[in-house]
């Protein structure tokens, strides 16, 4: 980020506009329509300013003379646009005493930049794209503008209003910032954006105790409680929509190794982020320990966030902490998640069932070869089986001499899917009997291995020659 966006309040002092022409006067009511007061100077002498509102324009001071000479103190920014060369100088004069200035379409002479604006009174959202693209951050705001419902501003106004004689109820702030969230989110909120904001302002005024409103316990603490939320397999996009909620409303999250910085990203600024998972050569810091954590979270009143890889319940451990969970008598939910095996079928065209060829799907784990050798293979040798490993890369050779023992087919089609829906997504395609060198392929996990015919359709295996290959061997076979 090279551009933070930050607001000006406009009532602290002028902004001072040099330019001229269509450009000058569209930054003209820009800044008329939101309120600021502006002293412009005309770099062509021409200060026509009609088609303004006349409030807005008896904002406008019509200035004289030589904008280099002109006087900076309480200018709050100054705005350069259809300038020329004035502009440039302008620049500089606003930098040698440290006030914003914009030079329009020329970054190198501007410390600051326009943002695409979303106006809906008292909430503001500003889109930048740190200059590369005005076009971009139009079709952004355009898409912001389709979602947020038209008197957002409105509930942000009522909120304003009530805020001060709520804080002096609730002096807890994780129990205030739920007062708040119990409004935005229930009856009150949804009054407000329906225009009914009497209905809404007489709800607020009938709420007897804020505290318990906002779900307090006995003691005043606010009510904790754990979320085990599914994060999917790396894109961020693939998060639910509850999940998001969740991370935005979370006080602390313990993350796994396997969830990506991007993900984490979507969390609440002000959540802690705790990571509890096993690094690379390191071990996590056990399963016991990560239930206490979360228990102790909770009794401590924040809503914590247990956010794992994929699905919680598959190969998470999300059963073992919800049963700790339970005994503990700790209020929780789980919110599921896109698991690997789903991700990377859909990334590289896997269906994993087929209309004839696929009616089952096994998912199971071979995290070691120790445990590939309890794996009951011969239950898995049904053609008709897309069997779906978690955890195999170690054990691959194992599933490849269990599987063919048990007497799966050698030609099975196979693919190792690393790191499926990151950027930096992986697929090698292949045989069972060419299992173990089709992991040599892949450069790290995490990967997941998809054995069954299914595999032959998918992407990678389309676009190599295997078909080919394949119906060569058998013919040579025959
Ligand atoms: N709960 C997770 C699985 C955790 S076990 C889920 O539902 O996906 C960890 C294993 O998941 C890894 O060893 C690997 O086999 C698989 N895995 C996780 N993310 C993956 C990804 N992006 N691509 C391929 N495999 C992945």
């Amino acid at each position: 980020m090279r551009f933070l966006p930050v607001f000006l309040d406009l009532q602290t002092g002028p902004i001072l506009l040099v330019g001229a022409g269509e450009l000058a006067r569209a930054k003209l009511r820009l800044l008329a329509a939101a309120g600021a007061r502006i002293r412009w100077y005309a770099t062509d002498g021409n200060h026509d300013a009609s088609g303004l509102e006349p409030a807005d324009a008896a904002r406008i001071e019509f200035a004289e003379g030589d904008p280099m000479a002109a006087d900076l103190s309480g200018v709050i920014a100054i705005l350069c646009a259809g300038a020329g060369d004035i502009g440039t100088a302008m620049s500089a004069r606003a930098k040698a005493v440290g006030l914003p200035v914009n030079v329009m379409d020329d970054l190198s002479h501007s410390t600051f930049i326009f943002p695409a604006i979303v106006d809906r009174g008292d909430v503001v959202v500003a889109v930048g794209t740190g200059g590369a693209s005005p076009v971009v951050a139009r079709r952004i705001r355009e898409q912001i503008e389709a979602v947020l419902p038209a008197r957002i501003g409105d509930l942000a106004g009522f909120i304003g209003r009530w805020r001060k004689s709520i804080h002096q109820r609730i002096a807890e702030t994780s129990l205030r910032r739920r007062f708040w969230e119990r409004v935005v989110d229930g009856p009150i909120g949804a009054l407000v954006l329906a225009g009914r904001g009497d209905e809404a302002e007489a709800a607020l005024t009938n709420i007897p105790d804020p505290s318990a409103f906002a779900g307090a316990q006995a003691s005043g603490q606010a009510e904790g409680r754990v979320t085990l939320v599914g994060a999917g397999p790396g894109d961020p996009d693939l998060l639910t929509i509850k999940a998001l909620r969740a991370l935005q409303d979370a006080d602390v999250v313990f993350y796994d190794e396997l969830v990506s910085p991007e993900i984490l990203d979507r969390a609440r600024r002000d959540a802690s982020r705790v990571p509890v998972g096993r690094r690379v050569g390191k071990p996590g810091i056990g399963q016991n320990a990560i239930n206490r954590l979360l228990i102790e979270a909770a009794k401590s009143g924040q809503r914590a966030v247990r956010l794992k890889g994929g699905d919680p319940f598959v190969f998470g451990r999300g059963g073992e902490e919800v049963e700790a969970l339970r005994q503990a008598g700790v209020a929780y939910s789980v919110v599921p998640g896109i698991t690997a095996g789903l991700g990377a079928a859909a990334q590289f065209e896997v269906p994993l069932t087929f209309r004839h060829e696929a009616l089952r799907i096994t998912f199971l784990t071979a995290h070691k070869a120790k445990d590939a050798e309890t794996v009951d293979w011969s239950v898995l040798t049904d053609e008709k089986m897309t069997v779906v490993v978690y955890m195999g890369m170690t054990a691959a050779p194992s599933v490849r001499a269990g599987l063919l023992a048990a007497g799966r087919s050698p030609q099975t089609p196979v693919g190792v899917f690393a790191r499926a829906t990151r950027p930096d997504a992986q697929a090698a395609v292949g045989t069972l009997d060419e299992l173990p060198a089709l992991i040599q392929e892949i450069d790290g996990g995490p990967a997941i291995l998809v054995i069954g015919d299914v595999v032959a359709h998918s992407a990678p295996w389309r676009n190599s020659n295997l078909n080919q290959v394949i119906s060569e061997l058998l013919e040579a076979a025959e």
